[in-house]
């Protein structure tokens, strides 16, 4: 380059010129390795990105001076750092340390290790899913979970979608699509900041009217509007809040009963779908799906993967015609569900033949009904494997604490729990709580009261000595950090 170019250049300018093509950094020695073990694409892809961020970092003056990693060698280093990054699939499997059993944000329910173990034969080969093997011809994919469904729930007829927000939209498009649904103004609940009631209601097409105020609804306001328009009373499960002190809400039976006088079927959004009664186990009493049927509602809906532990689905259970006319709704091919997640459903079903079972196997019953003996005792361990060794930048102590069921199920079930927490020194919580989370696998943790709290109820057992691993490699990084 002529000596007169460089001389009008500014700094900035200057350093621009440093940044190496790609093509020289493509034949640099170091990626040579890289590039046999890498899709060549990739590797560019990582270069690019490095050189970008590069010639911001000029741009926006955070680099000024050719020292600061502009030498072939620190660039490579970043390509092979990023290249790592970029190979790393985005989904990964992480710690749950939150104590919330449902955690919509961590992929709800694990799924039961009977269902898990048969994922490898129906993934990877050909199966009956809409093939009678009896007769030789065309079956339909929802027998292989309508009749144990019949069989769990005493419901005549059964159909599965894609989730439970499917099923919702589905179930009103059949049988109320421009006409009308009557629905307490106690009932018109959010879910997780997409569901909501009216808006499902209007895609549907059905024409909602409200009943009611927002803490009580009796049975003569439904009466009340009852029309020749009338096409549906719907009842939705306020999941994920209550209303307390001065209310009322109809029971099913009398919506029902109500619904049978005028020929008007009788709907009901379970939300979570309990298939076992939690009394039994100390909790508070959430109204089976078995009882919602048997209190005469014509169809319920609920979630795959809530309290039933399965994975994401929606199931519709009800009266063999209206089962029947949802199954022939056009918007069902759209909706339609995956041959694996009805694998996995049917797997997570045939526990519940044996409530016992279920609640041994199915691993978000089983977390939500550990007591608090059991526990303490896990608390314990995981509390002695993390022993820090002179570590004094954190402390660790074992403290009572509460869980929570989660996924909008009993939001006022708190769970009797022990937790480690991290009680902060010359550590933050903010700051611990970001290196756990940045360990790998990553650990998610809550901080409460300027505390990091680990709940031992959603760490499993195998996961222990990883959790202690990373807690105490926190205390060594600060240490070794300490003497640099
Ligand atoms: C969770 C929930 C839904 C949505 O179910 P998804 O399976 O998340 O689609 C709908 N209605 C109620 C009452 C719920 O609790």
């Amino acid at each position: 380059m002529p000596q007169g170019v460089f001389k009008g250049m500014t700094d900035r300018q200057r350093l621009f010129r440093q940044i190496p093509g790609v093509d020289r950094l493509l034949i640099h020695p170091a990626l040579q390795d890289v590039l046999a073990s890498h899709p060549k694409a990739l590797v560019l892809k990582a270069i690019h990105g490095v050189l970008d961020g590069i010639r911001t970092d000029i741009k926006e003056g955070r680099i000024t001076d050719q020292d600061q990693g502009l030498a072939d060698e620190s660039l490579v280093a970043r390509v092979i750092e990023m290249l790592a990054q970029l190979s790393r699939p985005s989904l990964q499997s992480v710690i749950n340390a939150t104590g919330v059993v449902v955690h919509t944000n961590l992929g709800r329910s694990i799924l039961a290790e009977t269902a898990i173990l048969r994922f490898r034969a129906i993934a990877g080969g050909y199966s009956n899913l809409e093939y009678d093997l009896g007769q030789g011809r065309r079956g339909s994919r929802y027998v292989h979970v309508e009749e144990i469904l019949r069989e769990l729930t005493g419901a005549e007829a059964g159909m599965v979608v894609n989730n439970n927000a499917g099923a919702v939209l589905i179930a009103l498009e059949t049988m109320a699509k421009g006409r009308e649904v009557v629905v307490s103004r106690g009932q018109l609940v959010e879910i997780g900041g997409s569901f909501r009631i009216p808006d499902v209601m209007r895609k549907s097409g059905a024409k909602m009217v409200e009943v009611g105020t927002t803490n009580k609804t009796h049975l003569r306001d439904y009466e009340e509007v009852i029309g020749p328009e009338t096409a549906l009373l719907l009842k939705v499960h306020t999941s994920n809040f209550q209303v307390v002190g001065f209310t009322s809400e109809v029971p099913l039976s009398d919506l029902a009963a109500l619904g049978d006088r005028y020929g008007i079927p009788v709907m009901e959004d379970l939300g979570s779908g309990c298939l076992v009664d939690f009394s039994g186990y100390g909790l508070i009493k959430e109204p089976t799906v078995q009882e919602a049927l048997a209190s005469g509602a014509g169809v319920v809906t609920f979630s795959g993967d809530k309290l039933l532990g399965g994975p994401q689905a929606g199931i519709i259970l009800g009266r063999a015609d209206l089962v029947a006319a949802i199954r022939k709704n056009p918007l069902n091919r759209a909706l339609r569900i995956d041959k694996l997640t009805l694998l996995a459903l049917e797997e997570t079903l045939r526990l519940y033949r044996d409530p016992r079972i279920a609640i041994q196997q199915i691993p978000t019953l089983r977390m939500i009904c550990e007591d608090y003996p059991s526990l303490s005792a896990k608390a314990e361990r995981l509390y002695g494997l993390i022993h820090l060794s002179g570590a004094d930048c954190f402390s660790v102590q074992l403290t009572d604490g509460a869980s929570r069921v989660g996924g909008g199920a009993l939001p006022l079930q708190k769970l009797k729990t022990r937790l480690v927490c991290l009680i902060p020194d010359r550590l933050s919580s903010q700051e611990m709580e970001v290196r756990l989370r940045s360990h790998s696998p990553p650990i998610i943790a809550r901080v409460e009261r300027d505390r990091v709290m680990l709940d031992v109820r959603t760490i499993r057992e195998r996961e222990l000595e990883i959790v202690a691993r990373a807690v105490r490699a926190m205390g060594a990084v600060r240490a070794s950090e300490k003497g640099a």
